[in-house]
């Protein structure tokens, strides 16, 4: 099959986003266009080969996909689909597309991400390890209600022109994937990207999206909305101030979702947005300026 690079650019809608490592995101566009991408054929394929990472492909309508030998479900109608890297990824993953046509078949390597040490202290310590009987059966129950949002899987590919930033004039306070060590004790990695701007500031949605979960006074998250994407691709919103938004509401590139928070645990007012597709933890930045084959 002939190969050629993508030449996809989308023209910088992203924010100048200076880090406390002076890292300027809005240069990502113009990474994107290291992988490969197929010129015609039943498999194209373009995105971000690594930990934290997705590609977006194009196939015939409805075909069935398969990731390492694990159903993913379908293409859309338009024959669009995303595959997500989790943040600890193996180095390749093995891509496979049955289509009326016959099966194709693609190994992805998948590059290692590079994550950074997180320390928060101050933290107060229900926020760290829970141990209050009453407090752990409302986590509890938490977990269950967000887990039915986590379920959602409309039939979109609401994905296929990236995403925008959805807050703008942000400063990235914290990459996705970091070791957190809080209050001093190692914990799991941090999954969301961390967008700090002044509380109230917008918070809109990055792409189209069904709101598949919307709720304040959760313990960690605080206000928390999921928007789903399509085929299992699920945006969140940490928190929040306020939120716009209700289950079910579909929402266009732009619609306000709610407003910059620091609702649970937080240490000051961010936007921690994160992306999951089928459990796995991915970097929604990487979503920004990246768009399916055309
Ligand atoms: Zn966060």
């Amino acid at each position: 099959m002939a190969r050629a690079q993508s030449g996809h650019r989308r023209p910088g809608r992203q924010a100048l986003i200076p880090t406390r490592r002076g890292l300027i995101v809005s240069g990502l566009a113009a990474s994107l266009a290291g992988p490969a991408l197929a010129a015609g054929g039943a498999l194209q394929l373009a995105g971000r080969y690594q930990q934290g990472g997705f590609a977006l492909g194009r196939t015939a309508p409805r075909a069935d996909l398969f990731v390492d030998g694990v159903s993913v479900g379908q293409a859309s109608r338009q024959g669009l689909f995303v595959i997500g890297f989790d943040r600890d990824s193996p180095p390749s993953a093995a891509l496979s597309v049955r289509t009326t046509d016959g099966e194709f078949a693609r190994q992805i390597a998948v590059a290692p991400g590079r994550f950074d040490i997180q320390r928060i202290n101050g933290l107060p310590a229900d926020q760290v390890e829970p141990s209050d009987p009453a407090l752990l059966a409302r986590i509890k129950a938490e977990v269950a209600r967000k887990a039915v949002g986590f379920s959602s899987n409309v039939d979109a590919d609401d994905f296929k022109d990236g995403f925008l930033l959805p807050v703008t004039g942000a400063r990235l306070s914290a990459r996705f994937g970091g070791q957190r060590i809080l209050n001093g004790d190692p914990k799991r990695p941090h999954y969301g990207s961390d967008l700090a701007a002044p509380l109230g500031t917008p918070v809109l949605a990055p792409a189209p999206g069904v709101v598949s979960f919307a709720e304040t006074g959760l313990h960690f998250d605080g206000a928390l909305v999921l928007l789903d994407h399509g085929q299992g691709l699920i945006s969140c919103y940490l928190h929040l101030s306020r939120v716009d938004v209700k289950a079910g509401d579909a929402l266009v590139t732009g619609q306000r979702i709610g407003a910059v928070g620091m609702e649970g645990r937080a240490t000051g007012p961010h936007l921690c947005w994160r992306l999951k597709w089928h459990g796995r933890n991915l970097d929604p930045m990487l979503l920004v300026g990246a768009r399916a084959p055309a």
